[in-house]
């Protein structure tokens, strides 16, 4: 068989980021503060520095990349866009399947990609110390590795059932010089009032962001990270897709569909937005791509959700962003891809969705293990649970076209490995995974509950 990696230079590193609110078909609705009133960039001083406030709310389209950024760039990227040639060989499908690996990277996913200029802008600003949510981890894992690259104290707040879940990736934090409490703790307001409520509250990434976020606003030297969901976040993942167009373009192809899992969507953005930029740049290649973001049944936001103003987290510190959600205290079930569990979306992927430009699926966790082992029995890799659920897609595309004979070009993301993940593996092999019903009472409750602001 043929060699079935595309590989890049280390000069090919993209030099700008790629920023799809400037291409937006209709403008997005600007964050609101409780009261109703627009959040302006001194409302968000308390916790970001001037650089991410200026790209959380730009509408410019290209966004140079620090040259320092670039250099740490380079211990990971470009990443490998691979052609799954023995997985399509065990389908029997005539399509065409690749996957872009953001596995590559030191923490394990596509996270460090954010992390990185996160934790350099705030160096810039003269910031100290970071706060951070982390669900599964990997978000975790990523800000402390890039805390250490640009000198900053990092502290974070884990959901608590992936601390337990997961303690290799607490050691890797650690080992990254963080320091790690499980979520809710008893550091926060927050977390002190839901512990009250219930000792054995399981943590959500909501929640988590909560009490990050209360700390990072009561003290001067330390600023706050999120690892998904906001404008910039998902400008800074965009270097996915950008790296994916020069690799397509090296073996003369484009892709017709491109799948990646959805938690907050910035992996998603990150590979499919630069491809709609081509679309909205009048590419003809472009004319009939399908993106679709899959997200798991028991936490759908896009495909159950309400489009509508709400906070980013649990407790309301965060501006009411308009974006699909279930509601900011709804508590998914403690499936095993942590860092899906957040009850919102990107609204630049909820816009797009909205407008009918992108698509959506939810498919339940057993499926996504059967997915994943199914990939790695074939291309090697063993994929993070998250990433799981885009293989099951691709999967599923996959078959499609066997019926149909199309020999379509398939793009996913393969976000990240799976091997601080293999506890719920070892869960999956033994039959122990649920399926859990899509909660819609809870939902219904939670969303019940927001402030209306349409
Ligand atoms: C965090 C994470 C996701 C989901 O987050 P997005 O912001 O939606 O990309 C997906 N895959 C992996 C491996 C992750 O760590």
């Amino acid at each position: 068989m043929e060699s079935t990696r595309v590989q890049l230079e280390a000069r090919e590193i993209p030099t700008h980021w790629y920023n799809i609110a400037a291409d937006m078909p209709s403008p997005l609705s600007p964050p609101l503060l409780p009261d109703g009133t627009p959040v302006t960039p001194e409302h968000l001083s308390a916790i970001f520095p001037p650089a991410i406030i200026e790209q959380e709310m730009s509408v410019e389209r290209w966004i140079e990349i620090p040259r320092e950024v670039r250099e740490i760039y380079r211990l990971w990227r470009p990443s490998p866009l691979t052609r799954a040639a023995r997985l399509e060989q065990a389908l029997g499908t005539p399509a065409k399947l690749f996957f872009k690996y953001e596995g590559v990277s030191p923490a394990g996913s596509h996270k460090p990609n954010s992390a990185a200029p996160q934790a350099y802008y705030n160096r810039e600003a003269g910031i100290r110390r970071l706060t951070t949510e982390t669900g599964a981890g990997q978000w975790g894992s990523s800000i402390a590795l890039a805390g250490q690259m640009f000198g900053l104290e990092v502290r974070i707040y884990m959901v608590r059932v992936s601390y337990g879940q997961k303690p290799y990736r607490r050691l890797m934090m650690q080992t990254w010089g963080a320091e790690v409490f499980a979520s809710p703790s008893q550091l926060t307001e927050t977390g002190r009032k839901l512990l009250s409520e219930d000792p054995q509250n399981p943590g959500s990434l909501g929640i988590a962001i909560s009490e990050a976020v209360e700390e990072a606003a009561s003290r001067a030297d330390t600023n706050y990270s999120l690892g998904s969901v906001l404008n910039h976040v998902v400008l800074h993942q965009s270097v996915i897709g950008l790296e994916a167009k020069k690799q397509f373009d090296k073996i003369g192809l484009y892709p017709d569909i491109i799948i990646a899992p959805c938690g907050g969507g910035s992996s998603f953005g990150g590979i499919a937005f630069p491809f709609l930029g081509d679309r909205a740049a009048g590419d003809r290649r472009a004319e009939s791509l399908r993106c679709v973001a899959v997200e798991p049944a028991s936490c759908p936001s896009l495909t159950k959700g309400r489009y509508t103003y709400d906070f980013g987290d649990a407790s309301g510190f965060t501006p009411l962003m308009k974006m699909y959600t279930l509601g900011h205290d709804f508590v998914p079930p403690g499936i095993h891809a942590g860092g899906l569990r957040y009850h919102g979306a990107s609204q630049l992927l909820s816009r797009l969705y909205h407008d009918g430009l992108i698509e959506a699926v939810a498919v339940p966790q057993r499926a996504t293990f059967e997915a994943g082992v199914r990939f790695a029995r074939s291309e090697g890799i063993i994929p993070a649970p998250e990433s799981c659920h885009a293989i099951r897609v691709a999967i599923d595309e996959a078959l499609k076209c066997k019926e149909t004979g199309e020999a379509k070009v398939i793009l996913f993301n393969l976000t990240g490995h799976g091997h601080f993940d293999m506890s719920s593996f070892e869960r999956y092999f033994a039959g122990d995974l649920e399926d859990y019903d899509y909660p819609g009472q809870a939902v219904a409750q939670s969303l019940a509950k927001l402030p209306r602001f349409d």
